[in-house]
């Protein structure tokens, strides 16, 4: 048995000096090392006091802030498991997460204080406390009677350190069981791979409830005792003005095509920047080939999920190649396998993308036949379509869960689905992806309505508004007689992606 907090005395030893800044505040003024450890302490020990026990999980649904940040340690630091929500979820989405993550805590934005208190008390969850975005809220007030000190609790390298819901495509979301090891074993590789020193500065704009923000940034950012410029969100204007004082950003394809929207985004306008990641999203190659043509810089894309944190990269020396995801990270196993057979397939053959690492995930929450089935021989099958080419490099040809990617967020179909087939006047549906000028795709319904049922695309809206988190609504639906089907009976969604494939093209 350790003694020892597995992942965060990994970020103790990065630690550089105490009044070294951790986070810049975009309009100005900062937060250091020492602060962070002053308020994650005081957190850990509010937390501990609420009654937290090592593995218990503290669900925080908040918008992104340097206290939430703070939360994110104190929750590692008191030994327990941080489970992220997406702010967009409604409270009937909040409902399932709480009743199957059970959590100790919730963490919820005041403005939403007495619908959640509501919801938590008839579903057994013991504490509430609310967090604003400047640090208000109950939580940091019952948090200041508190010392700063703390002593870590111990967590071995198998336990738990977060929870981050996926969502299935049988549309039930799944928390993909995250470990100390898997998140301190990535963010190690992926900090030498992409060479982060104390010497960088992360524009951080991505949100910190998702693997990428959360995980990717910030872990990576710790473990090299590094800075960041913490915004609440991407905008392209702010994050080209921020440029000249930082080394890198990470981002997803539409951070860059919004980018290169800005007429300022120029070779001076990026000179002091080091480093462009993508990911999340596929990056298509004419916004690689674009920026490299604008900025000079090669943009380096990569590849990963919330299961696995991130599995290959394109290199940091070396050819960056577009339209691919690079090469399999040090240490992470990357195979191609035949869907159907699971026969090993060899190079430029696409099949199904296997991973294995000490990324890899330790299961489905409270799902063990779910996570079985999702393991071949060790390996996990990531539900990604791909290739290795001769040459090593990963493409990612498409995806074999049907998932939609809309502005970095997924969407799974099924879910969507459900809700519009719930309505009055529905008879079946389906929900695509199709190509989206700004959010890589936007997510569309195709409806086949009862007979003599007149629902109309704005009161579909209406009734899903209520139901889904904004990003998962249909940006249009449309009415058919009919959905395309094979002989299987199976809906053939390319017939229908090839259908609406210009619907957003104008869009801007
Ligand atoms: P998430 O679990 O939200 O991180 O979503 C993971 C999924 O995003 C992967 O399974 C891929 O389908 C997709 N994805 C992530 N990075 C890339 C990329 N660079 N290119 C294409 N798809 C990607």
């Amino acid at each position: 048995m350790t003694d020892m907090n597995h992942l965060f005395a990994a970020f103790r030893a990065a630690m550089p000096s105490l009044d070294t800044p951790l986070v810049y505040h975009p309009g100005g003024g900062e937060e250091t090392y020492g602060d962070a450890l002053a308020l994650s302490g005081r957190l850990a020990h509010l937390f501990i006091a609420r009654g937290v026990k090592p593995g218990d999980r503290i669900a925080v649904q908040v918008e992104k802030s340097w206290t939430a940040l703070a939360v994110y340690l104190a929750a590692v630091r008191a030994g327990a498991v941080y489970l992220p929500l997406n702010t967009a979820y409604t409270l009937a989405e909040l409902s399932y997460f709480l009743s199957d993550a059970e959590p100790t805590i919730l963490i919820c934005r005041p403005e939403v204080e007495a619908d959640v208190r509501a919801l938590a008390s008839s579903l057994n969850v013991p504490c509430v406390e609310t967090l604003g975005t400047n640090g208000t809220g109950s939580l940091t007030v019952a948090a200041a009677g508190f010392p700063e000190d703390f002593t870590d609790v111990a967590r071995g390298p198998d336990d738990l350190g977060g929870i981050l819901y996926t969502s299935g495509t049988t549309g039930r979301a799944k928390g993909a069981m995250l470990s100390h090891e898997n998140l301190l074993s990535n963010a190690r590789t992926l900090k030498d791979y992409w060479r982060f020193t104390r010497d960088d500065v992360l524009i951080h704009a991505l949100p910190i409830f998702h693997t990428h923000g959360l995980f990717v940034a910030t872990n990576v950012i710790l473990l090299a005792g590094a800075r960041m410029i913490f915004c609440p969100k991407f905008d392209a204007k702010e994050a080209l003005s921020l440029m000249p004082k930082a080394t890198s950003l990470m981002g997803v394809p539409t951070f860059y095509t919004r980018l290169l929207d800005q007429p300022g985004l120029t070779r001076e306008a990026t000179a002091h920047m080091r480093l462009f990641v993508s990911g999340s999203a596929p990056l298509l190659a004419e916004t690689h080939r674009a920026f490299s043509e604008r900025t000079g810089q090669a943009i380096l894309e990569r590849y990963g999920m919330t299961e696995t944190g991130m599995n290959t990269s394109n290199p940091y020396d070396g050819d960056r190649r577009a339209g691919t995801v690079g090469f399999p990270l040090p240490g992470i196993d990357v195979r191609i396998t035949d869907p159907e057979t699971g026969k090993l397939l060899a190079a430029d053959e696409i099949g199904s993308i296997e991973v294995k690492g000490p990324n890899v995930f330790r299961g489905y929450w409270r799902m063990p036949e779910k996570t079985a089935s999702e393991f071949h021989d060790g390996f996990f099958i990531t539900g990604d379509l791909g290739k290795i080419d001769p040459d090593g490099y990963v493409h990612i040809v498409g995806r074999g869960k049907d998932l939609v990617i809309t502005g970095g967020f997924n969407v799974y179909p099924k879910e969507v689905e459900g809700e519009i087939d719930a309505l009055p006047g529905v008879m079946e549906s389906a929900v695509i992806g199709v190509p989206h000028k700004d959010f890589g795709e936007g997510v569309t319904a195709v409806v086949v309505r009862t007979k003599g049922a007149a629902l109309t695309e704005a009161e579909v809206h209406a009734a899903l508004e209520k139901r889904l988190a904004r990003f998962k609504l249909p940006k249009r639906v449309f009415f058919v007689d009919e959905l395309p089907r094979n002989t299987m009976g199976k809906v053939q969604k390319n017939v229908l992606r090839e259908t609406y494939k210009d619907i957003y093209r104008s869009v801007a």
